[in-house]
């Protein structure tokens, strides 16, 4: 992306929403030579580099699957689409930051995680519990006792 002020290509991503239809990110960049700021639309896809699922096959990166699994998530929790959608900004915008040519699906599932531990516990927890499978029960076991003794917790139960 070139600076529409001073042609230089050395910015950074100030801010990331996903556009109306859910296809585009705008992002807002500061130049960094000449600390202009400049609004730029991109299409999802050719943000985003490919995944490689398990298996080893390859499949475009898909938006509305990490959307529908957050939402799936937070079924009956307190959060609104709005702050979904800026978790997947937030979700993208670090993956992008890895600078991964294609993206393991794992790695994507931990961001996932990640950025769900600071949103919703409960959430969090549900999505754990699918995404590891109990594949490793004692890890699974050892963050739910972690989340259940945290005060957010308790407030969650208090409150
Ligand atoms: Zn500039």
């Amino acid at each position: 992306m070139r600076c529409p002020y001073c042609s230089s290509l050395d910015n950074k991503v100030v801010d990331s929403r996903i556009g109306k239809e859910g296809d585009s990110i705008r992002r807002r960049r500061e130049c960094l030579k000449c600390e202009g700021r400049f609004t730029t639309y991109e299409r999802v896809e050719e943000v985003l580099p490919s995944v490689i699922k398990k298996d080893g096959r390859r499949e475009p990166y898909d938006r509305m699957k990490i959307l529908n699994g957050l939402k799936k998530a937070c079924e009956k929790r307190p959060v609104s689409v709005e702050a979904l959608e800026k978790t997947v900004a937030d979700i993208e915008k670090s993956l992008q930051d890895k600078g991964f040519k294609e993206i393991p699906s794992t790695v994507i599932g931990e961001e996932v995680m990640g950025h769900l531990h600071n949103l919703d516990e409960v959430a969090y927890v549900r999505f754990a519990s699918v995404y590891r499978s109990f594949k490793d029960i004692n890890e699974f076991m050892a963050e739910l006792k972690d989340i259940l003794s945290s005060k957010e917790m308790k407030e969650l139960k208090d409150g």
